[in-house]
Parts: C-alpha cells; structure tokens; sequence
C-alpha cells in the first residue's frame, strides 16, 4: 500500500490461528503488515501473535463490550482513508467473536470490506465429521443458562443438518447433559484442541461423550458436532454392523475403516479387513 492512500480505506476481515501458528495464509500476514491500523480483540494477546511474525503495526482494542463504540472511531478512520484489519484472539472474526457490528455498518455507509478465508474450528472441526450429506447448521456457543440452553435446543429438534456447537470446557459436562435429553443420544464428534498439541477427535453417542466427560479430563476447546436425528440412534453392536455403518454412514475407505475399527476394538487388522471386504459393495 503506497503513501497516496485510496479513500476511503479497506475494512480487511482477517482471520488468525486456533492454535498452531502455521495456520495463517500468506495473504494475512502481507495484509496485517501493510494496513494502518490492526483493530484486535485482546491487543496484548495479539501483540504476542504480531511479534512471531515481525509485524509492528499499531493496535487498537476492539472488544464486545466496545463493539458499538470503538466501531464508530473505526469507521472515522476508514472514512478518512486508513486501512483497517480486523482480527480476533483465534479464528474468524464475526464467528462467534466481535467484528459484525462494524462490518455491518461499514457495508451499509459504502465503506469497502475485504473478507479474508482462513482458520476457523468450525470449518475444521466439520471437516473431521466425515458427514456426506452436504449442509451443517453453526449454531456456535448456546445460552449458558441451562432453561434457555434446552429452550434453544428444541428449536434445532427436527434440523435436518449436523449441528456445529462450540462451548467452554467448564461447561462440557452440563452442556452434553443437555444435548442428549432434549436431542436424544444421537452420534456426535468431540473435537478437542484442534490443531494443537493435544488435538483430538471422537466419535461416540452422545451418551458415550456425556461418560467421557465426567471423566473430568475436559481441558481446553471444544467443538461438538453433532448428527442429524433419526438416523443413528440405533447403535451398531458387532464388527460387521459396524463395518457397515461405516460404509454408509461414513466417507472412509473399506482401508481406513478396517484400520479404525481394528484399532479401537483391538482386533487384527487383517481379520477386520478380510470381513470388511466380502461386505463392502
Ligand atoms: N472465531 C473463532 C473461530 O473462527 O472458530 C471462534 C471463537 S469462539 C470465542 C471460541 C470457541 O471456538 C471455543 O470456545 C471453542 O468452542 C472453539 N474453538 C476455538 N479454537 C478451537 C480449537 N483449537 N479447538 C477446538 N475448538 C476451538
């Protein structure tokens, strides 16, 4: 971007790791180096962010309780010609995070606004599902009040979609609870801490997830995804309904499901292969 700035400046969406700092594109970090101004969630926390990368751009805060307020400073300066970008702690801003606000407003006085694809745990955690049918509803974070919490969940009831949850780990627990009574113990995935050290996907019932979680090892983020009803709620009980199960329900390889089920009943991979292939078609 050279001296002679365009008026008005760019309002650039950019979005940020989830957890390992190589998830940010190219395109992101020339952005965050060449605009005026970086509006942030948490500005210490994305300071650290901007040191990795060598990027000295000024920062401003930009949080939820302020959106409204420090938006209007923002689009001040977008007016007069600065560029702008938005980023939050992790992920996308706007999902489940602050920036709407601003976009919104920027969008309807005219002001241009250059969304940025990048990481975002819901996208990610969806692409782990190996769901086939195409569509998911992101509901993100529910009321953390359990009444408005199971109010909210009736309406998603009769979704035809998989369901894209996010939720705190210290609310997990309750949180599941909730979804197998009014959702029924349908198949969910677990996705904790993705892309991270400690990454981890699991698929099981809901019941399944709800023991998991009393477990109380419920450290970190979370992503649940899960099922559409109607569907699974009959759980698959011998290795040949499971094989099965998979090769309808699932897009794995007659290989890979061979190599997951081996794995998570302890049997002989060949054995499980030899039986998946006479019932694979
Ligand atoms: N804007 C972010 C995005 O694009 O995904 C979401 C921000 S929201 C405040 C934070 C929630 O996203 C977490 O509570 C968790 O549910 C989910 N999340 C963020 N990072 C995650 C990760 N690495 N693994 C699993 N879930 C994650």
């Amino acid at each position: 971007m050279n001296d002679a700035r365009p008026h008005p400046g760019t309002l650039y969406i950019v979005p940020t790791p989830i957890g390992n700092l190589e998830d940010i594109t190219l395109r992101a970090l020339r952005v965050l180096k060449e605009v005026h101004l970086i509006a942030a969630e948490d500005t210490r926390h994305s300071r650290n962010l901007l040191n990795h990368f060598g990027i000295a751009t000024p920062l401003i805060s930009y949080y939820r309780e302020k959106e409204a307020e420090r938006g209007e400073e923002l689009l001040a300066r977008l007016a007069e010609g600065e560029n702008i970008a938005l980023i939050s702690d992790a992920g996308t801003p706007g999902i489940s995070d602050p920036g709407a606000v601003v976009v919104r407003e920027a969008r309807r006085r005219g002001l241009p606004v250059v969304p940025l694809p990048g990481a975002c745990a819901a996208t990610t955690a969806m692409s782990a599902a190996g769901i086939a049918d195409d569509g998911f509803l992101f509901i993100g974070f529910l009321p953390a009040k359990g009444n408005r919490r199971r109010q909210k969940l009736a309406t998603l009831v009769n979704s035809p979609f998989p369901l894209v949850f996010y939720e705190a780990p210290h609310r997990l627990e309750d949180f599941l609870a909730d979804l197998l009574a009014v959702l029924g113990d349908r198949h969910a995935l677990w996705a904790r801490e993705l892309t991270k050290t400690f990454e981890e996907l699991h698929e099981d019932s809901l019941s399944g997830l709800l023991d998991k979680s009393r477990l109380g090892k419920n450290r970190g983020e979370f992503v649940i995804v899960v099922h559409p009803g109607g569907e699974e709620e009959v759980k698959p009980e011998t290795v040949e309904e499971l094989i099965v199960w998979y090769r309808d329900n699932s897009e794995l390889s007659l290989k890979d499901v061979s190599r997951k089920l081996a794995a998570d009943l302890g049997l002989s991979r060949s054995q499980v292969y030899q039986k998946a292939l006479q019932l694979w078609r």
